[in-house]
Parts: structure tokens; C-alpha cells; sequence
């Protein structure tokens, strides 16, 4: 177990504030305030704040064992992954005390669901690449060997919204495959992966295989990600940071994954059991919003319009807003000041260029950081709030004729990484569920996930496909063998 080093006491679970590189815990001469959004005033930790040194410490100490890790067979690795998704299995409800505290997503989500589902991302890869058979086949009188090589240290960036469950989803995959990892959590939710260093050190993965470093975007992100040694990038988080991501990777010739924004549709036809529909729309402002593949876009057909609006008014009514570590709270507190001023202005701007502001549109209550769960009806297709990610509490409502219009709608931002449809006909499930363009569209469900399957999106939603055997080719060099018939005994 490395030593101790600085830490803090957060509701009653002992949290480090230090970086974890090499199997140690090490500081920096520089902090950064993390504060609570259940309480602006509540300030939970000073963390260390990495720099351009800490990166260089963290990519030396994965480069060094890197050859070591590589070479395990796939079943002696998933060992390690199994022993670390049992100790998050144990400290579930630690893990979602802090989560709350940091991020304020709702406690009782957390513990039921969220954090469960790191440890199975860690368990499901460990399995799915011991799993893995070559693929092997003849032709041009040899025989074909394909099989998967790990690739080398890889950078691990994710946003603060669920930091656990996408930071451990995005390192699964890395470890799994025979890379070794440096994950940097986001600056405003440190500490549930601070958390995760404490399970990877008494997991006892080999020092240096699953690094874990706290610091800012620009300062440790970019110094990360610009080593020439590190030979693959996955990162989750807005467009405008992977455009800096992926210079660095063009740089360095490193393949890049990114998972970014969404501006999902949510399809409600004239066939649609409206009751689950109006249910289903009145739940994006779960989370405040905060989720990437949240349909926000409402698209309505004319003639259930009514219908619908008032069945989702009434649900919409339904939502609790409070402290996340209360079970009758739905609707949590943002993230921060500054993202409550972001999704402020969207609504600002809205209404000041002649949107119509249906319901909410303000601060809930002047001190705390909750916005109203928001409507609004935009002027045109055109209008921001339509074609921009606002990332919190905040829909926008429009309908339409034919499907084909619906559809016209649905595709018509740039992004694309999900979609929502309503309809109880089987034809139109599947001929819109094709025309969507999205790398995920549900029909009559939201957010069922099986972890084999792709994950990604069109568009500036992203570049690259997680999830599965997609995201262990893309955490390998993936090697064809030749070797002519008869030529070898
Ligand atoms: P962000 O892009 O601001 O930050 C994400 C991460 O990148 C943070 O760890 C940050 O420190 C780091 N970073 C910032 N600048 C960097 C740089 N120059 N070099 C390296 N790293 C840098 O995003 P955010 O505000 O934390 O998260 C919200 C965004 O994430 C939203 O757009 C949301 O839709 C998206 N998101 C996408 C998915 C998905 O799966 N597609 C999931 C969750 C969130």
C-alpha cells in the first residue's frame, strides 16, 4: 500500500488529495479549490494541482512498466481487473458519498446504479480480452494470423459529469487491452477517481500501470497528451477541447477517440404511447441535464401536440428540486457558478431574440446553484437553443407534420451522438431508427446500454467508437501474421 500522504475527510470517507504515479502518492507544489454544489461554501479539498513535471513523471512511470504489463497473457491481466471491481463493488457506497458531494449527482442513482457499473466495466473488458481468439484464415497459400498487440502508455481525459462511471469505462478497455494507463480526472470532480487510486493501489496492480493524476485542462491535459510516448488517446468531453486534443495527437501520430457533445432528438409520433413518451421527456431533466445523451430536443407530432405537452407538463410538475443526498430529490443541484451561468445566458439569449420561454427559465432559488427545469419554443430551427449544447436543465419544443419532416429535423445539427424515438409501429421504428443520424438511438426506451455494443458519434459528437471489441482494437496494434503453408514445422 503506498503511503498515505494528504488527505481529506469527506462525509466520513478519507479521500487523497495527491496524484497516484508509479504506485505513489505525490503532491505538488501547487492546489486547486474543489468546492461542493450541494453548497457553494462548503469547500471539500485543495488538490494537487499537476503540471507539465507531473505529466512527465506520470508517462515515464507507465512507459517503464509498460513492457512488463504488456506482456501478462490477457487472463493474468483481467486478475488484476477482477480484484479492482470487487474492492468498488465494497466501497460503493463510499464511492457514491463522495460522488455526491463533489458533483452532486443524486446519491440514491449513485449507489443503486452508477458506481455498479464501474465495476463492471472492469470486470466485462477483463473477460471480453481473455475471451479474445486470433482470427485466422487461408489464403495465397498462407495462413493469416490476425491478433491484437498492446499499443502503449495511454491518456485517459474525462469530464466531470459521472466521473467514476466514464473514467472507469474509458481505462477498462486500456488496461484490458495491455496498455497502461494515465487517467486525468476532470478539475471540477476530482475526488471519486481520487477514490479509485486508493482501490487500484490495493487492487495491487504493478506501480506504474494505472496512474491517476488531478489537475487543470490546459496546465496537465495538454502536457499529457502532447508526449510523444504516449501511444493512445481517449478522451470524453466537449468538441472544443478535442480540436485541442487532436493537434496534439496529428502531432505525435497517436490514434484518438473522442465521446463529446449531444443535442439528442426526442421523436414523439402520432402512434407513441404518450403517457411513457411524455414520462420519458419529462426525465432529460434528470441530472440537471448534465448528460450528454440526453434528448433535448423535443419533436413532437402536430396532431398529439397538445396531448403530449399537457401529459408532459404534468410530469414535469412531478420533479423535486433539493439536496441530492435526499431520496425524494430528482432534479440535483449544476455543477459549478460558472456552468450555471453558461446555461443562464443560453436562456437569456433565448428569450431576448423572441424564443418563447414555456416554463421555468431562472435561477430556482437565489444562492444555490439549481435551474428550473426549462421549456422553451424556439422562433426557428435555427435559434441556439436548438443547435447548441447547453448541458443543463433545458429542452427545446417543436413539432412537425410528416415523418419525413420530423426527420429533416431530427438531423438537422451538427451533432449526432443519440436519439430518442416514440412510435408503436415496427416500420417506423425501424425506417426513422435508421434515418437518425446518431451513433445511439433508443425507441420507446433511454440509456439500456449493453457495454458490447459501439459507442460514439456522428458529427462533432465524435471520432472513433468505444464499447466492446471496438474500443480493445482500438487500445491495440492490431497485427497480421503471415506464414506460407508447409514452410515451417
Ligand atoms: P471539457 O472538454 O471542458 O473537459 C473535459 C476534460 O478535458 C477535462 O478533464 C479537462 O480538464 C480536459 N481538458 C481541457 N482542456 C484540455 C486540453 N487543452 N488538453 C487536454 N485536456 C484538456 O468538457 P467538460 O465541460 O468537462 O464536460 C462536458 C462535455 O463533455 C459536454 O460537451 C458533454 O456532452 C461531454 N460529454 C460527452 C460524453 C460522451 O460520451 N459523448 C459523456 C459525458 C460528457
Amino acid at each position: 500500500m503506498a503511503k498515505q500522504g494528504n488527505r481529506v475527510n469527506v462525509e466520513g470517507v478519507s479521500v487523497s488529495t495527491d496524484h497516484y504515479i508509479g504506485g505513489e502518492r505525490v503532491s505538488s507544489p501547487r492546489t486547486f479549490e474543489d468546492r461542493s454544489p450541494l453548497d457553494w461554501d462548503w469547500k471539500l479539498a485543495d488538490i494537487a494541482r499537476g503540471d507539465a513535471d507531473t505529466a512527465n513523471a506520470a508517462v515515464t512511470a507507465a512507459a517503464e512498466i509498460f513492457p512488463a504489463w504488456a506482456t501478462l497473457s490477457a487472463l493474468e491481466r483481467a486478475a488484476y481487473l477482477e480484484r479492482l471491481a470487487r474492492l468498488i463493488e465494497e466501497r460503493v457506497d463510499d464511492l457514491a458519498t463522495v460522488e455526491c458531494s463533489d458533483m452532486a449527482m443524486l446519491e440514491e442513482s449513485l449507489r443503486l446504479r452508477v458506481i455498479a457499473r464501474g465495476a463492471r466495466n472492469f470486470r466485462a473488458y477483463g473477460e471480453l480480452a481473455a475471451d479474445y481468439e486470433e482470427r485466422v484464415w487461408e489464403s495465397n497459400n498462407t495462413r493469416n494470423r490476425v491478433m491484437r498487440m498492446p499499443a502503449g502508455p495511454a491518456v485517459i481525459i474525462t469530464p466531470w459529469n459521472a466521473p467514476f462511471m466514464l473514467s472507469t469505462w474509458k481505462c477498462a478497455p486500456a488496461l484490458a487491452a495491455g496498455n497502461t494507463v494515465i487517467l486525468k480526472p476532470a478539475e471540477w470532480s476530482p475526488l471519486s477517481c481520487a477514490l479509485l487510486a486508493d482501490l487500484v493501489d490495493e487492487a495491487g496492480f504493478p506501480p506504474g500501470v494505472f496512474n491517476i493524476v488531478q489537475g487543470c485542462g490546459e496546465e496537465l491535459g495538454a502536457a499529457l497528451v502532447s508526449d510523444p510516448r504516449v501511444r493512445r488517446i481517449s478522451f470524453t468531453g466537449s468538441p472544443e477541447t478535442a480540436r485541442h486534443i487532436g493537434r496534439s495527437a496529428a502531432e505525435n501520430i497517436v490514434p484518438f477517440t473522442a465521446e463529446l457533445g449531444g443535442k439528442g432528438p426526442l421523436m414523439v409520433f402520432e402512434d407513441a404511447d404518450l403517457d411513457a413518451a411524455a414520462k420519458k421527456a419529462a426525465a432529460q431533466f434528470d441530472d440537471s441535464g448534465q448528460v450528454c445523451l440526453a434528448g433535448t430536443r423535443l419533436l413532437v407530432q402536430d396532431s398529439v401536440s397538445d396531448a403530449f405537452l399537457e401529459k408532459f407538463h404534468a410530469d414535469t410538475d412531478e420533479h423535486v428540486l433539493g439536496d441530492s443526498r435526499d431520496p425524494t430529490t430528482t432534479i440535483s443541484p449544476v455543477i459549478h457558478p460558472e456552468h450555471l451561468a453558461h446555461i443562464g445566458g443560453f436562456v437569456d439569449r433565448a428569450r431576448a431574440a423572441g424564443d418563447e420561454i414555456v416554463r421555468g427559465g431562472k435561477v430556482w432559488k437565489e444562492g444555490g446553484l439549481w435551474y428550473e427545469p426549462t421549456l422553451i419554443r424556439p422562433q426557428s430551427n435555427r435559434s441556439e437553443v436548438v443547435q447548441k449544447e447547453i448541458f443543463g436543465p433545458v429542452l427545446t419544443y417543436q413539432t412537425f407534420g410528416t415523418e419525413e419532416e420530423g426527420v429533416v429535423l431530427a438531423n438537422s445539427t451538427d451533432y449526432g451522438l443519440s436519439g430518442i424515438i416514440y412510435t408503436q409501429s415496427a416500420e417506423r421504428a425501424d425506417r426513422v431508427g435508421r434515418a437518425v443520424r446518431a451513433g445511439t438511438v433508443w425507441v420507446n426506451c433511454f440509456l439500456v446500454r449493453d457495454l458490447t455494443a459501439p459507442f460514439g458519434g456522428f458529427g462533432i459528437s465524435g471520432m472513433g467508437r468505444e464499447g466492446g471489441d471496438y474500443a480493445l482494437d482500438f487500445h491495440s496494434e492490431l497485427k497480421t501474421l503471415q506464414i506460407l503453408e508447409d514452410s515451417t514445422r
